[in-house]
């Protein structure tokens, strides 16, 4: 069966809550199709309002983060029940500005894949190589441990379910998006993975996504590939733009 294509905006640090509920009803009617899964992963304080205004659409809300525990004393962080309990389906795990700016390890990835698992929310599980592991030729041994410990205990069944985002660092918001033929390649690479650590069953099912400066000239030739399933998409998310990427056929 053919994977449906996932396409979500990754919202980063931008858009207060009444600047959030304005851009969803500029986006709303650019991005109504049905025929992809249409996400938006904003910011947690603008859940709750894009929630309620992505009511009646297409899109699916997901956060940007989310922690392991259940609830007590971790200021400042956002638990799972909050997340199901908001509306939330999807959450972004381990972007790779959460594990450089943050500290985020695979081994903490793990644990927050696990959790989201156990409340019904589907994680979108980043990796992606630095431009100095490209160009040492070790980008594929690196990933493979991502997605590895990230998967560690995860069942294939949820596995079937979850969404990779591969997201070469070098290409995320800098305007260099890795050629079709790259992505292509690692997609195919984790994609593989997964059959190792699973079955073909499970390789098959899994949505793996790239990310990394995807527009509206880039997105119809990445997401035509045979192991892309659709992109993350930073800068452009925040612009008309995400509608053309979102009907990119
Ligand atoms: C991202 O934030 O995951 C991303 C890919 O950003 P951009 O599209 O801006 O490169």
């Amino acid at each position: 069966m053919a994977r449906k294509k996932i396409i979500a905006g990754n919202w980063k640090m931008n858009m207060t809550p009444s600047e959030a509920v304005e851009l969803v009803n500029t986006l709303k009617p650019l991005v109504a199709n049905d025929e992809v899964d249409v996400v938006f992963c904003v910011p947690a304080i603008d859940i709750i309002p894009v929630v309620e205004a992505v009511k009646g659409s297409n899109i699916q809300v997901g956060a940007e983060n989310m922690y392991f525990e259940e609830k007590g004393a971790y200021t400042g962080e956002i638990s799972p029940n909050m997340l199901v309990d908001a509306g939330v389906k999807y959450v972004v795990l381990g972007h790779s500005e959460r594990r450089e700016y943050f500290g985020e390890t695979n081994a903490d990835v793990n644990k927050k894949v696990l959790k989201a698992f156990e409340h019904g929310i589907t994680p979108i599980m980043c990796c992606g190589e630095t431009l100095e592991q490209r160009e040492q030729g070790v980008t594929m041994d690196f990933i493979r441990q991502q997605v590895k410990v990230g998967f560690q205990n995860v069942t294939a069944d949820q596995a079937k379910t979850a969404v990779i985002a591969y997201e070469p660092i070098w290409a995320i918001g800098t305007g260099k998006t890795a050629t079709t033929e790259q992505a292509q390649e690692v997609c195919q690479g984790i994609r593989q993975c997964i059959a190792e650590i699973y079955d073909e069953a499970t390789a098959e099912a899994i949505r793996i996504q790239y990310g990394g400066s995807v527009n509206a000239a880039t997105a119809p030739d990445l997401f035509a590939q045979a192991d892309i399933d659709g992109g993350l998409v930073g800068g452009a998310a925040l612009k008309p733009d995400f509608g053309k990427i979102v009907n990119y056929k």
